[in-house]
């Protein structure tokens, strides 16, 4: 007899901007936008249950020898959320602030990512709770080498890949390679993304993710009838994402009124000069006492008076608090997770146009599926043919994300979990639930 698979319209409790106790919980967070689709898609209750639990959670322990000669162990984790659509896609970050809670959130974040711009990945986020800053480059290999080997069971280019993330970057994927390469006999480059080009990485990796906030703010800037050429922008953080995403635009025409990092925020009305700007940090490391531009706080960068606000530097940025002041007419997540639940409701009040972070910043898991792809293919692009197709399939998803949100009247955080849900859902019905 055929069951009833929908989901009773009251079975999900909606959030509202006043019950988020936790509002920097990063699992309560993105499971209250997977909640909000997840009921306007009228998700099975079957499917529902499926997807709001991780796939696989690996907790290990990892004995290092220091340089002291003393032996430490230090706690990483692995996390797959969901392998319907392919292998695991996710960074693994070092950090003291790494906890299972977090490493959750962003495997669902990676798997909602991965399938709004289409790529035939899963989600996974793996994370080793250490301070790399005090470690030196023999202990942090070492590390990494017993970390990849208690994690060697999941890895694999047709099941789990990973990718840089805080605190890791191209030499620590080297490791990663060489490491699990060692165990198979043979050279596996496919195994990890964002490794040094010289061996098998992609060109174009680097500039990607800021690239594609370029991309989608140029779409949500043409739906909405405004132009490109003298759009005033402010940008937070001043790092990979931030600083590309800044030169790029101002290319285009735009004036990138206000920067900031760590350090602080600079503001010229006229817009900043990006160029200077960078060569200023090559030069500092950071934009502390950037000559170009009056000094302004954070809080100001991200409430002033600009048509498009880029948050590219930490969660939690955009809060119950402060997006009521906030005067963009766009907000383009290149951050994961700058705006809190919380803020989301307040922000629609006011009609801004939020491009979410699992569209948003997109572009670099996008050409780190490229990646994968020329290592298995053993065939390398041009950077401009990097750029074309990545330019293609961040126009594509921008466009699904804004015609669902048009059909369904929903903002385009809601309508982006609308197109990931739909689609892993789509895969999990047609491969059934094997018993
Ligand atoms: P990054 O370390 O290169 O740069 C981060 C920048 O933020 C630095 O300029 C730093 O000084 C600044 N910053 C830190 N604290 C700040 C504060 N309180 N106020 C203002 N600025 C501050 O990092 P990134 O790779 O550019 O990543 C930035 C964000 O984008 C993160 O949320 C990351 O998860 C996300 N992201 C990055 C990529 C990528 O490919 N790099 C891809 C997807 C998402």
């Amino acid at each position: 007899m055929a069951t009833d698979l929908r989901l009773p319209t009251d079975s999900i409790v909606m959030p509202d901007k006043d019950s988020f106790l936790n509002e920097e919980n990063p699992f309560e967070a993105m499971m209250s936008r997977f909640d909000r689709a997840a009921q306007l898609l009228d998700l099975e209750p079957g499917l529902y249950k499926v997807l709001r639990h991780p796939e696989k959670q690996i907790i290990i322990s990892i004995p290092v020898m220091m340089d002291s000669g003393e032996v430490e162990v230090f706690t990483g984790y692995r996390v797959l959320y969901n392998t319907s659509r392919g292998p695991a896609k996710g960074g693994i970050r070092f950090d003291m602030n790494v906890n299972l809670e977090e490493v959750k959130a962003l495997a669902a974040w990676m798997t909602w990512k991965c399938a709004v711009v289409n790529l035939p990945f899963g989600g996974a986020k793996g994370g080793v709770i250490c301070d790399p800053l005090k470690m030196s480059a023999g202990e942090l290999e070492r590390l990494t080498r017993r970390y990849t080997h208690g994690i060697m069971h999941t890895l694999g280019p047709d099941s789990d890949v990973p990718a840089p993330d805080v605190n890791t970057n191209e030499r620590v994927m080297a490791w990663i390679m060489d490491t699990y390469s060692m165990h198979h006999r043979h050279t596996v480059t496919a195994v990890v993304t964002g490794k040094p080009v010289e061996m098998g990485g992609s060109l174009g990796r680097r500039e990607a993710t800021g690239r594609g906030c370029m991309i989608v703010i140029k779409e949500a800037l043409k739906h909405l009838g405004m132009k490109l050429s003298g759009t005033s922008i402010a940008v937070q953080g001043f790092g990979n994402v931030g600083s590309i995403a800044a030169e790029l635009l101002a290319k285009e025409g735009c004036a990138i009124r206000g920067i900031s990092d760590r350090t602080g925020g600079y503001w010229n009305k006229g817009g900043i000069d990006i160029d200077a700007a960078l060569k200023y940090v090559k030069q500092h490391k950071t934009l502390e006492h950037f000559p170009g531009g009056e000094p302004i706080s954070n809080e100001e960068l991200l409430t002033a008076d600009v048509d498009v606000l880029l948050p590219a530097a930490l969660e939690n940025q955009i809060t119950s608090k402060n997006a009521a002041k906030i005067q963009a007419r766009i907000i383009c997540e290149g951050a994961n997770g700058p705006t809190t639940a919380g803020a989301d409701s307040i922000l629609d009040e006011k009609e801004i146009f939020v491009i979410p972070d699992i569209l948003a910043n997109a572009g670099g898991v996008t050409v780190s599926y490229f990646e994968w792809v020329q290592d298995r293919g053993g065939y390398f692009w041009s950077e401009d043919s990097v750029n074309e197709r990545l330019t293609d399939i961040m126009r594509r998803s921008f466009a699904d994300v804004l015609k669902l949100s048009l059909q369904h009247k929903v903002n385009m955080r809601t309508a982006a979990y609308m197109v990931s849900i739909s689609r892993v859902a789509t895969v999990h019905r047609l491969r059934g639930i094997y018993a």
